[in-house]
């Protein structure tokens, strides 16, 4: 089973012309005017050549038009090629090479900004998704005449829908080739039983990332209206949420804490919210407590990653016993714990996890190399593949997420899970955000050190910290050293970059 865009996004044109389609503040637009946008943007990427199956970039802040872009470049049979907007202009021409694409949607700010890096973007054809500049056609003249209809055969199961970088969490950005059918069993088929054509979808990540399209895909499936924020402030989405009567999100662990620290967050009326969905980066059991007792509607937690893989999922609030976990693998997904030779685990311990599901992705785009890394043979010979996470699986099937395999730290010969410190880093009082990461050291191999942020209205004294901190903590798992930061790195989707962290210690902090 897997859906024909074209055929949907026509169909709710037909039948719910008025009804409003997608909002990001500044532009409203209903299901009539973007069925009809969405085919002149296809039927124009098609005059100006684009092939079947050939990649759209698009690049800039999630906007009504952005959204366009990207329904347009589906429906003309093209693969929308979303770039990361925290991405280095280098980065940036590299995958935008990578992709083969010849269009390019982009906002005045990101040409501006990569107009003045310097680096060469290629002969890809620019047309601004917000206003003309210099050569470079806006959107909205550039597109064919109204009521122009495109002229294609409908998608097959295993067309590219679209092609995302991975977060690069970890390293170079992986590009991630979603099929037609994989991208439906991904983000929509599993889910539709909680849409209706009422969903009303508040959505404050960008729309490059996977995260984010696991509630706009499917509010677009069932005809509903999606609200999008170009960035996320706290403020703004309380007033948005509330105003709109929001039924559906998608928030970042650091989201909920940003809402749920705000003095404002109870006066406001979220009673109209049926489910919130959050992804992405370890979300502790504390938080989604108090997500459970404070926000109103469901809280469905879900563990995956770009590449497909995998993908488990813990309605927290059947749940309130496992709220440590991120759930039990969905249908279809199977995963397992192994040890370092290979040999799989019994419940309860810990070890690296990997996992088939009819989700996982063929491979990474031009990087075969990358592709082999993550595969993983069992005794019979069935391929599996590595998700890169240390992870638990309990008795009841309930996966607790430990840490990234990249991120664990070896210290005298001995496992050090980051993850262990900072939940006693931030168990500490005045202490609002902690991260910690291995620094090499000749005596140990790495050592654990760590980065604190102190609460507003608190001065931390680090030597008493540090001391507190380790009294806590076992021999083994000792800090050597604390640094106090402004603010952690993160990337757009929440996601604290240890890489920059790293860095930051290479360099001397
Ligand atoms: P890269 O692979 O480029 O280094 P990335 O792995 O961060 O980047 P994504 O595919 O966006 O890119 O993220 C998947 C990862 O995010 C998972 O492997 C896991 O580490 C983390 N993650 C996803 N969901 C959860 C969750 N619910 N709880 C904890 N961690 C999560
Ligand atoms: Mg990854």
């Amino acid at each position: 089973e897997f859906g024909n865009w074209p055929g949907i996004i026509a169909a709710w044109g037909r039948e719910r012309p008025d009804a409003p389609a997608l909002d990001d503040g500044q532009r409203q637009i209903n299901w009539g005017a973007l069925s009809d946008q969405v085919d002149r943007i296809a039927a124009q990427l098609l005059a100006d050549g684009l092939q079947r199956g050939q990649a759209v970039a698009i690049l800039g802040t999630t906007s009504v038009a952005y959204a366009l872009a990207y329904l347009g470049a589906i429906r003309a049979g093209g693969c929308a090629a979303p770039l990361t907007t925290s991405a280095t202009p280098r980065q940036l021409a590299n995958m935008l090479a990578d992709s083969g694409a010849i269009h390019l949607f982009i906002d005045r700010e990101k040409r501006a900004e990569l107009t003045a890096s310097g680096v060469d973007l290629g002969s890809a054809h620019h047309i601004m998704l917000d206003a003309a500049d210099g050569d470079a056609p806006a959107m909205d003249s550039w597109m064919a005449a109204a009521g122009s209809t495109p002229d294609i055969a409908p998608p097959e199961p295993g067309d590219p829908f679209n092609i995302i970088y991975s977060s690069g969490t970890t390293g170079t950005p992986k590009g991630i080739v979603h099929s037609h059918a994989m991208r439906w069993r991904q983000s929509v088929a599993g889910f539709q039983s909680i849409y209706s054509e009422d969903a009303r979808a508040i959505l404050s990540t960008p729309l490059y990332s996977n995260t984010t399209l696991a509630v706009f895909l499917p509010t677009m499936v069932h005809g509903g209206l999606a609200r999008l924020m170009g960035k996320f402030d706290v403020g703004q989405w309380l007033k948005a949420a509330e105003a709109m009567r929001a039924t559906h999100t998608m928030l970042v662990p650091v989201q909920y804490q940003r809402l749920l620290s705000d003095p404002a967050f109870d006066a406001h009326d979220l009673s109209s919210m049926q489910i919130k969905f959050c992804t992405s980066a370890p979300f502790s059991a504390e938080l989604k407590a108090e997500a459970l007792r404070r926000f109103p509607g469901g809280l469905v937690e879900i563990y995956g990653m770009t590449e497909g893989g995998v993908v488990c999922m813990l309605q927290a609030h059947n749940f309130p016993d496992k709220l440590h976990t991120v759930g039990q693998p969905v249908k279809g997904h199977e995963l397992k714990v192994i040890d370092e030779n290979g040999n799989e685990l019994p419940p309860g311990s810990k070890g690296e996890m990997v996992g088939r599901s009819p989700t996982m992705m063929s491979g990474y785009k031009n990087q075969p190399d990358k592709t082999r890394e993550m595969e993983w043979r069992d005794a019979d010979g069935n391929l599996w593949f590595k998700m890169g996470d240390i992870g638990i699986m309990d008795e009841d099937g309930f996966v607790q997420i430990v840490g990234r395999a990249k991120d664990m730290i070896i210290s005298g010969g001995f496992n050090i899970y980051p993850k262990d410190l900072e939940e006693v880093l931030m168990q500490q009082p005045g202490v609002a955000d902690a991260a910690v990461v291995g620094m090499p050291s000749e005596r140990w191999g790495e050592t654990p050190v760590g980065f604190v942020v102190a609460a507003p209205g608190y001065e931390l004294d680090l030597g008493i910290l540090l001391s507190e901190v380790n009294a806590e903590l076992g021999k083994t798992q000792r800090l050597s050293a604390l640094y106090p930061i402004d603010e952690l790195p993160r990337s757009h989707i929440g996601k604290i970059l240890k890489t920059d962290l790293r860095a930051m210690l290479a360099e001397g902090v």
